[in-house]
């Protein structure tokens, strides 16, 4: 199977769409997603003008870290990239997505080291592996071609621990990289409008002087859909921001369903400390107890790092909602208005929306420019 079939068109409108390039793409969200979809459209689709419209956005400004609130998923995540094993059709699908952004992320992190990515070493350890893991031997494609992948020995393994290895892969200084990402659409010539909406068609109604035209096309990264998706589940992750710094990104998932993992952000921008994953858990503020847990796991699994509590030096405690997808993400295109008007659905990456980011941005320049061609090369901001 290639791809879940959510992620082709669910057009059924029998006249079929036409756009000139007098007619305006508006993308919805600053998140990872938004922001490599606009960067994507201007690239491909050079002659179309672009606006993105969102309610929070990242800095461009290294002075300036604005309070977001947890729904932007973005200003949140850690980030690494950590492959699963594609155990089921869906994640056989992200396993493809995932392989392919690690080849674009790889570029810019040799072309663009302003953009905040570094390639790295990942570690993995498994209280309960799976059958996925165990089968691996070393050498095996694991985050991508030539990624150094190889089991630990049962020696390596610390007390409580199954199955470890580890691989070639890369982390990111969210706020950094999202920041770049804004910052070279601008310079593009990409509009901004910094507005909260309440619906998505009401992109389709952006006042024409601040789009230039009419709105033919919207991009609908805005992570949950504005609540309207039955699907859309959000998951709590409290990590804790540290100025201690770590040179590879490892992660130990234990048998009782916790996790403690680092993931250094490159620049100097310290390391992340997590993570949880709580369902449905809507609160907003930062749990002493947590940070805590977080601290003290650190120090009991990764004691090369920091080895007692008090030579943590925190930044900030840090919450934000991953925007997960029961049965995937949705990347979809939907018809409005007799097939003169669309929207293209691009949300609920969950918690791997930096890991398959490019992947999705070109899958859904495909949806709206069908037949268009794809091209690594003209992919890198
Ligand atoms: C603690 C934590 C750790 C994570 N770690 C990783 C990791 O290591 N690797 C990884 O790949 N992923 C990680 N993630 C997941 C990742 O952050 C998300 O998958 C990703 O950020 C989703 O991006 P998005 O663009 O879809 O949505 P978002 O980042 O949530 O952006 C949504 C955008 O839409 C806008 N918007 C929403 N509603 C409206 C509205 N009504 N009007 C106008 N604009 C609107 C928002 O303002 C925002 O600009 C982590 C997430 C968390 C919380």
């Amino acid at each position: 199977m290639d791809f879940p079939s959510e992620t082709k068109s669910a057009s059924t409108s029998s006249t079929p769409f036409k756009s000139s390039n007098d007619d305006r793409i508006v993308v919805i969200g600053a998140g990872v997603l938004g922001l490599s979809m606009c960067t994507l459209l201007q690239s491909r689709l050079p002659a179309r003008l672009v606006t993105l419209l969102a309610a929070e956005l990242p800095s461009t400004s290294p002075d300036s870290s604005p309070a977001y609130t947890p729904s932007y998923a973005s200003a949140w995540a850690g980030a690494h990239y950590r492959p699963i094993s594609p155990s089921t059709p869906q994640l056989h699908a992200e396993f493809k997505l995932a392989q392919r952004t690690f080849e674009i992320m790889k570029r810019i992190a040799s072309e663009k080291p302003k953009a905040g990515i570094k390639l790295m070493q990942g570690v993995e350890y498994f209280d309960r592996p799976g059958k996925g893991e165990l089968g691996m031997k070393d050498g095996d494609v694991y985050a991508g071609p030539e990624d150094g992948f190889r089991v630990l020995q049962k020696s390596d393994l610390m007390e409580g621990v199954k199955w470890g290895c580890e691989y070639g892969t890369y982390c990111i200084n969210v706020p950094v990289y999202c920041g770049y990402l804004l910052k070279e659409f601008q310079e593009k010539g990409g509009k901004i409008v910094s507005r909260k909406i309440g619906d998505v068609k009401q992109a389709f109604s952006l006042n024409e002087d601040e789009i230039g035209g009419e709105v033919s096309t919207v991009v609908n990264c805005s992570g949950t859909n504005f609540g309207k998706d039955p699907k859309i589940k959000l998951i709590r992750g409290q990590t804790v921001l540290v100025k201690n710094p770590y040179h590879r990104t490892v992660t130990r998932q234990y048998a009782d369903g916790r996790w403690a993992t680092l993931i250094p952000r490159p620049l100097d921008g310290g390391t992340i400390v997590g993570v949880t994953k709580e369902i449905g858990d809507e609160e907003e503020t930062a749990r002493p107890e947590i940070r805590q847990l977080l601290l003290k796991q650190s120090i009991e699994c990764f004691p090369d790092f920091v080895e007692k509590l008090e030579d943590f030096e925190v930044i900030s405690d840090n919450v934000g909602r991953r925007p997960f997808r029961e049965g995937g993400l949705r990347m979809e295109v939907e018809e409005l208005d007799a097939g003169r008007k669309r929207i293209v659905h691009g949300y609920g990456a969950g918690g791997r929306g930096y890991e398959l980011s490019w992947a999705i941005a070109e899958r859904l320049v495909e949806l709206l420019n069908p037949g268009g061609s794809v091209q690594a090369t003209t992919v890198l901001p």
